[in-house]
């Protein structure tokens, strides 16, 4: 199977081409960047510490549509919106990374998902996926007696806050006690802030040196507490996960499709 990788001067675009590199029965045939960026016609393999790959980095990733590769992204929201429609256009199978995006934009994707098969997840690993799987029944198993906070911790040069893992985590367990995220998410506190309201649900973004991506879910009762953590160690095991979900979403029909479906969470019953 043929790759084009998006943002492969990026932290996760090199662990994307080495694990590819790593990776039988697929290979990296384009590789994009960002208009000016100083990377642009160096070889993707040399960039990203595999030796010469042939595969010099560009800014226009038309020229690659034409022989139907798949396509992974991460980059930024309005860079992946754009390479989301190219793909539409273009009917190829493309992988979402990229955190941040607004609802506005999500309905765009949503609409573009009808063209071709699309992979849009916040988080590629197989733990926080388990997680995102089990957190529903663990909410409607406990009731709404519990105080749920979520705490989150990646490196310094992360742009987005909470991350989007932050957000699906709250927005499933507030799908299973039928609250509106919208409403009841308190991202952040300082001040009187008062007794803690019954239906908050806190979300709190750490930033810290090169942490790669740590997640706590913290169900807090009257005399005890419950805390479930996700620690990722590199980031190899997003990048595993990107390369895993083209592989499985080529073989699907067209529509959009999260980590969920390719780990198949959803038979084993652990989400809806
Ligand atoms: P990064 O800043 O290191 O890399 C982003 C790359 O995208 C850069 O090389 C940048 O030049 C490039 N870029 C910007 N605009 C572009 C454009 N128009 N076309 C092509 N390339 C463009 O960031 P990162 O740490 O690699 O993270 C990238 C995104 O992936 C972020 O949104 C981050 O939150 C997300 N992320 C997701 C997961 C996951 O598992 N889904 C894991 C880690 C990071």
């Amino acid at each position: 199977m043929d790759l084009v990788v998006c943002g492969i001067a990026g932290r996760m675009g090199g662990a994307i081409a080495r694990v590819i590199h790593q990776t039988r029965g697929v290979r990296l045939v384009g590789a994009v960047d960002r208009p000016k960026s100083p990377r642009l016609g160096k070889d993707a393999g040399e960039l990203t510490g595999l030796g010469r790959l042939g595969v010099p980095v560009s800014d226009k990733i038309e020229p690659w549509l034409k022989g139907k590769p798949a396509i992974i992204d991460f980059t930024r929201p309005a860079a992946s919106l754009g390479y989301l429609r190219r793909a539409a256009k273009y009917k190829v199978p493309i992988v979402v990374g990229t955190t941040g995006f607004s609802p506005g934009e999500w309905s765009e994707i949503k609409r573009l998902s009808r063209s071709t098969q699309m992979l849009v997840a916040p988080n590629m690993s197989v733990g926080v996926n388990l997680l995102l799987g089990l957190l529903g029944s663990v909410a409607r198993s406990l009731g709404e007696d519990y105080d749920v906070e979520i705490v989150e911790m990646h490196h310094r040069f992360k742009k987005d806050a909470p991350s989007g893992t932050a957000l699906a985590l709250a927005s499933t367990i507030a799908g299973a006690w039928k609250r509106d995220l919208n409403k009841v998410g308190v991202f952040g506190r300082k001040g009187i802030v008062g007794v803690r309201a019954r239906k908050e649900l806190g979300v709190l973004a750490v930033r810290a040196g090169d942490t790669v991506g740590e997640h706590s879910v913290i169900f807090g009762g009257l005399g005890e507490r419950i805390e479930f953590v996700h620690r990722a160690h590199s980031r190899e095991t997003f990048a595993r996960g990107a390369v895993r979900a083209a592989q499985w979403l080529v073989r699907q029909k067209k529509g959009l499709y999260s980590m969920q479906d390719v780990l198949k969470l959803r038979q084993i019953g652990l989400t809806k």
